[in-house]
């Protein structure tokens, strides 16, 4: 069953002087219920976008958005709240700026219950209560401020309030980012224990590869507004077929094993030619510059369900190719 289908979809913004900055650039995706996708890639790569777009805290410039079947690409309103601020939440990066400095923690939990008309006032409270036991907080915070609170605790009702609704679908935009490690760890797990509750589904954006790759089902690895690579975890880490995939999976390796893309990102408004990738690629050949690679669905390489890539030599540049490797940091 799908939850979340993006078809073709294209987000562009007004940048400097009169350039666009295409930030998405035809991305096709899909969230299964009870799944969770990894949207990886560098700094700049449009994988925050993307997720902002499937929740239409963007109106896409083009393409499709499907949220349990139904398009919401253009929906407003009414018809937005009811179908996807009701089914969907965002548990964003820095839980200190997503939370209201005024609201006491029972009043940021019952917010979207009021919002939504949902319960009377006790009715609201003890749901408040119930969620601030789940999340391991304890139903006695409820009169606390968010500034009272360590920076885990804060994402712990940043989850509990995306929780409120009961969604089948939260996009985590680097939820433990700002978190120290340990706790980092403890808000892994409390989403993948509410994952195994309530079979909700996660897109999870992150650029901690190993993160991602404990967490996920599957990976969408972005680069430059694209999607260059889909697959399982363990063939996206293991056995990337795009270059640039694998220079993100050789990040798990020991430094002079890794590859290293030449230069930087190239920007937004102005993408190169043919494969976007191919100023940066160790393998590039003349045919990259001129004809970008449409992204193609390959067999499994683990007997599992297909995969996709976006490269005219898919494969070639593995985890192995010493020849291929570039100067280790
Ligand atoms: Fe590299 Fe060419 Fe593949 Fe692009 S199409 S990733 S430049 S080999």
């Amino acid at each position: 069953e799908t939850i979340l289908e993006l078809q073709d979809v294209h987000q562009h913004f007004p940048g400097p002087g009169r350039q666009t900055v295409k930030a998405v650039n035809g991305v096709s995706l899909t969230v299964r219920k009870g799944e969770t996708v990894g949207l990886v890639g560098e700094s700049g790569s449009g994988k925050t976008t993307v997720g902002r777009t499937a929740l239409r805290l963007y109106t896409p410039t083009s393409g499709q958005i499907l949220f349990e079947g139904q398009d919401v690409s253009k929906v407003k309103g009414r018809k937005l709240s009811q179908i996807l601020r009701r089914r969907s939440a965002m548990v964003f990066q820095n839980p200190s700026t997503s939370l209201n400095p005024f609201l006491k923690l029972e009043d940021v939990l019952t917010e979207p219950l009021t919002v939504h008309g949902i319960g009377n006032k006790d009715a609201r409270r003890r749901a408040a209560a119930d969620m601030l036991d789940r999340v391991g907080l304890g139903s006695e915070m409820g009169g606390r401020y968010p500034h009272e609170l360590s920076g885990g605790q804060r994402q712990r009702v940043g989850i509990a309030r995306a929780l409120m609704l009961d969604p089948t679908l939260i996009v985590a935009d680097e939820p433990t980012a700002s978190l120290d490690v340990s706790v980092q760890a403890q808000v892994v797990n409390l989403l993948q224990d509410i994952q195994a509750e309530r079979g909700l589904s996660y897109l999870f954006i992150s650029h901690d590869l190993s993160l991602v790759r404990h967490l996920s089902h599957r990976i969408a690895v972005m680069y430059l507004g694209r999607i260059v690579e889909t697959g399982t975890s363990d063939e996206v880490f293991d056995e990337p077929l795009h270059p640039y995939a694998a220079s993100l999976a050789s990040m798990q390796l020991s430094p002079e094993n890794r590859i290293l893309p030449s230069g930087d990102l190239p920007s937004p408004s102005n993408p190169p030619s043919g494969c976007p990738f191919h100023t940066r690629c160790a393998i590039a050949r003349d045919t990259c510059a001129v004809n970008e690679p449409a992204l193609t669905t390959v067999p499994s390489t683990t007997g599992g369900e297909s995969r996709q890539v976006a490269c005219h030599f898919p494969g070639e540049l593995t985890l192995n190719s010493s020849a291929h490797r570039t100067t280790a940091p």
